[in-house]
């Protein structure tokens, strides 16, 4: 069955000629040119994977994928002509899965874009099917390695971004063991030009937020000072 992407690009030619070159690629694309169309788009169709300029003439992009991440798990990819690390943060920060800068290599697109959707749709068994179910479960939760979910004490399965969700299983691997953020940098980040401490500290208090009862006295995920993070629950 064939994946559909959701373009957002308000850039006529950029856009025809991504299109072009995903449905070369094997997907199906469906286009809007606007957060307004975006956002109709994503309610109407089965959508796999968004594709997501920044630069849009209605809503800044980073308004728009903090809209989507807020009602689903959806992979989104941000493109951006913005260079600066602030941009490029901020988009982590709300939950994107991957950015590319423009202009970007289309190769590579493609195989950040497959990347993610493996990922997402294991469970359906589309991919990495060798790899062994592992269950993590500690504090009441569950985390699923091969499915990519975690899921609460109430039994609700929660939102991970693949940043988050791969942190979160670097600690979980190496319970009441202190991990430095470098450590920690490797396990999340496969771009080598632009991961910065920072991104694992923006990534822990989003984690946080998620899995800690009081996300300013964790319990959970603790800070060691000077050194980096240790996760602090019993893994059975
Ligand atoms: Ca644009």
């Amino acid at each position: 069955m064939k994946q559909r992407l959701l373009i957002v690009e308000d850039d006529e030619m950029v856009q025809s000629l991504l299109a072009a070159y995903l449905q070369r690629e094997g997907f199906l694309t469906s286009l809007a040119s606007t957060g307004k169309e975006m956002l109709a788009c994503a309610d109407t169709e089965k959508i796999d994977l968004i594709l997501l300029d920044l630069g849009l003439p209605d809503e800044d992009g980073l308004t728009l994928a903090r809209q989507i991440r807020a009602r689903s798990n959806l992979p989104i990819v941000i493109l951006t002509a913005r260079l600066g690390k602030s941009d490029r943060l901020a988009a982590l920060e709300i939950g994107a899965d991957d950015y590319m800068t423009k202009p970007f290599d289309p190769e590579e697109l493609i195989l950040r874009i497959r990347n993610l959707l493996g990922r997402t749709n294991n469970s359906e068994g589309r991919s990495e099917n060798t790899v062994r179910p592992e269950i993590f479960r500690f504090s009441g939760w569950s985390m699923d390695l091969a499915a990519h979910s975690l899921t609460n004490p109430g039994g609700q399965q929660i939102p991970f971004t693949r940043a988050e969700f791969n942190l979160m299983a670097a600690l979980a691997k190496a319970p009441n063991r202190v991990l430095s953020r470098a450590y920690l940098l490797d396990a999340v980040s496969q771009d080598a030009d632009s991961p910065t401490d920072r991104l694992i500290d923006v990534l822990i208090s989003r984690i946080r937020k998620k899995i800690e009862i009081n996300p300013r006295q964790p319990e959970i995920i603790i800070t060691v000072l000077g050194c980096g993070y240790k996760f602090n629950a019993d893994i059975s």
